[in-house]
């Protein structure tokens, strides 16, 4: 056998309320304009034919309660606070109806953005990830066991700044559900266990400044609260 030339990098993992066990991260999948209101005030059309994706390496996931540095390379990055769906079990090609099967539990999310990297990209037909996939970007709460919380399909999803409500909106507005979404992601991945996927961000996104204080919660789910220094 031979040595790594380097040691390998522990995987994140996540706490799960209520147990003494962490939820170890494999991938990060998350959808893009999946609130009318959000696609709106990005200046786009809803597109009711297919939801579309971005991921975030596993190694970006930050926890709630942590303070991070503002991220380099950008003057305009974003909050989006959202809800995450853990997977539990390998999923491919599962029906809607099934999909709820698949869930292992939920958490509250923040697709850190930097906006400006983000709508160059997008302008030029590029990819997305110097604006979404970066360090520190994906900011995660306790995970609650669906057993625990029940499936989630409505309920209140907000975020405050400094104490300022900005993002206040209901889960039912989902353009596309929960189980629609896993049925969907899993024609084109292997879903495994360890999988996270960040489901989307209602209206209110906006620049966060050093010194902020964000704090968020999902009805059900629990709250999560991030510092910039
Ligand atoms: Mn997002």
């Amino acid at each position: 056998h031979k040595d790594f030339v380097f040691a390998p990098s522990s995987r994140p993992s996540v706490s799960v309320k209520g147990t003494d066990s962490r939820f170890p991260v494999n991938r990060i999948f998350c959808v893009g304009r999946n609130y009318e209101a959000h696609a709106q005030e990005m200046g786009m059309a809803v597109d009711r034919e297919a939801p579309f994706y971005f991921t975030k390496s596993a190694s970006s996931i930050v926890l709630s309660g942590s303070t991070i540095a503002y991220p380099p390379g950008t003057n305009n990055c974003h909050h989006e606070m959202e809800l995450v769906v853990a997977i539990g079990k390998t999923a491919f090609r599962v029906k809607i109806e099934d999909a709820p099967t698949n869930v292992f539990g939920y958490a509250c999310g923040i697709d850190m953005t930097r906006r400006d990297l983000q709508f160059k990209a997008r302008d030029k037909g590029r990819p997305w990830d110097l604006g979404k996939n970066f360090e520190n970007s994906a900011v995660i709460s306790p995970i609650v066991t669906v057993a625990e919380s029940g499936l989630i399909q409505s309920g209140s999803i907000s975020l405050s700044v400094n104490g300022e409500v900005r993002q206040d909106g209901d889960i039912n507005d989902l353009i596309w559900s929960v189980p629609e979404l896993i049925a969907d992601l899993s024609k084109y991945y292997h879903l495994q266990p360890g999988d996270l996927l960040y489901t989307g961000t209602p209206a209110g996104v906006g620049p966060i400044e050093p010194g902020d204080h964000l704090s968020g919660s999902i009805d059900q789910v629990g709250q999560i609260s991030l510092t910039v220094a």
